[in-house]
């Protein structure tokens, strides 16, 4: 029997894949290349721009004919498209569907996979499949272990470790918390245990997910992130530790003297910007004025001076006035951050701005714009990866592309080398930069 995931989105959701390709292979099941060989098919979706809805509804409407052919064939959608609600509408719209999953649980479909289709699940799954119906709220469901991946893929140097589902913060842009719900850190021993059987299962490096990672602890009353981090520093055999996506509120001193404390942890932070003008930021209610992220930035480099920092732009937000998009554009400018992942804005359903703001930026003004700070950033990330030509740096190497050894620095460069003289996967790589540009850096072992 065979199974294929389509997954689209955020690093939750490709955690979230890991997780189900576990607990379906615990189940019997082996990956299949393309989906016309598999006998279960999830799409696990994405919202948060149209973009990503529509690619959903496009790969949706390429299975139907696969059903036809194949009545047997389970088809399983799950993530942001289906949400913690009810999916009557999609249900409707889409009958040759078998299952609904909300983010973050395979739940439905093991139970559909055992009920309906006669799997055989360990006495463990069963019990966890007997905790919680699957009708109740998906906050309360116990999480699935992460089972380890049997498949040829199962070797993955680099891992994620989702601590924190949904948010509870209330971006006037964002889908997030209508989709996933409000803010549940994970208890620390469950986050011990999967980073110890990725590890066992061959990791050297995790990523310590959430939307506001930072708040970590804060819904529970528990440790917080830095003793999280430094617990997860204890896990023998691990070289390194990320932790995303922050947010400048709740980036606090002591997280950022844990992280410069701690070997393991890696020189590189997630904080997004979102815009550089404090009206905009006011209506997107992200909660910090322009000023407190520049002074966040310089708090980041004082105690962690090398470290590289990524950060989240939205250009077009409704109102957004040329003068304002430049205060955007001056600060990326001045503060010359590392990577900055650009978005146009786009209404979602049910969010505070879609209600109240109209989208009066014109496509093609959010596409000059979008542009204009794409080749900004394509210059600062070039002068900063050139500063590194003929350094040694010490690779991840997560796998092969195109017979080249790929893999990421501490700061989360990535960088593509040659050796067809050993296996490089999951090592550490010590690679001499001989090619830069804006985007990798090439080399070749020292
Ligand atoms: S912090 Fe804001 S943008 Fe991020 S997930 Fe939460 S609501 Fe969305």
């Amino acid at each position: 029997m065979f199974y294929y995931l389509w997954t689209e989105g955020c690093q939750m959701n490709v955690g979230d894949s890991r997780r189900l390709a576990g607990t379906l292979e615990a189940l019997g099941y082996q990956s299949a290349a393309r989906p016309e060989d598999a006998d279960v098919i999830v799409l696990n979706t994405c919202v948060v721009r149209q973009s990503a809805e529509d690619k959903a509804y496009g790969r949706l409407t390429s299975l139907r004919p696969l059903k036809e052919r194949n009545p047997n064939l389970v088809i399983n959608l799950m993530g942001c498209l289906v949400g913690l609600r009810e999916p009557n509408g999609l249900r409707k719209r889409f009958p040759y569907v078998d299952v609904f999953s909300p983010p973050s649980d395979p739940r439905p479909l093991i139970e559909y996979l055992v009920s309906e289709r006669g799997a055989r699940a360990s006495e463990e799954m069963l019990s966890l499949l007997q905790s919680v119906s699957p009708s109740g709220p998906a906050r309360a469901a116990p999480r699935f272990p992460l089972f380890p991946l049997r498949s040829e893929n199962g070797l993955q140097a680099a891992a994620l470790v989702p601590i924190v589902l949904g948010c509870s913060h209330a971006c006037t842009y964002c889908i997030i918390p209508y989709r996933r719900g409000g803010e549940r850190s994970l208890p620390v021993e469950q986050i011990l245990a999967e980073v110890r059987t990725l590890v066992q299962s061959g990791a050297r490096e995790v990523t310590l997910l959430g939307q506001i990672v930072d708040r970590y602890g804060k819904d529970t009353g528990g440790p917080g992130l830095p003793a999280l981090l430094r617990k997860v520093h204890a896990v023998d055999g691990l070289e390194r530790i990320r932790f995303l996506t922050s947010h400048p509120n709740w980036m606090s001193d002591e997280l950022l003297e844990a992280a410069a404390a701690l070997p393991k942890v890696c020189e590189h932070i997630e904080v997004p910007l979102q815009a550089g003008d404090d009206e905009v930021l006011a209506r997107m209610k992200r909660g910090y004025t322009a000023e407190e992220y520049r002074r966040l930035i310089g708090r980041i480099r004082m105690y962690i001076p090398n470290a590289s920092i990524a950060t989240d732009i939205i250009v077009g937000f409704p109102g957004e006035t040329e003068a304002q998009f430049q205060q955007t554009s001056d600060l990326l400018a001045e503060l010359r951050l590392d990577t900055a992942h650009l978005a146009r804005y786009s209404p979602r359903p049910d969010t505070f701005a879609t209600r109240n703001y109209p989208d009066d930026v014109p496509s093609e003004e959010k596409m000059r714009r979008f542009r204009a700070l794409e080749d900004l950033q394509e210059r600062i990330a070039a002068e900063k990866n050139a500063a590194l030509l003929g350094q040694t740096l010490t690779v991840l190497v997560e796998g092969q592309h195109k017979d080249r050894w790929y893999g990421r620095t501490r700061t989360n460069r990535p960088v593509f080398f040659d050796d067809p003289s050993r296996n490089w996967t999951a090592q550490l790589a010590p690679v001499e930069i001989t090619r830069t540009s804006a985007w990798s850096l090439q080399g070749s072992v020292k």
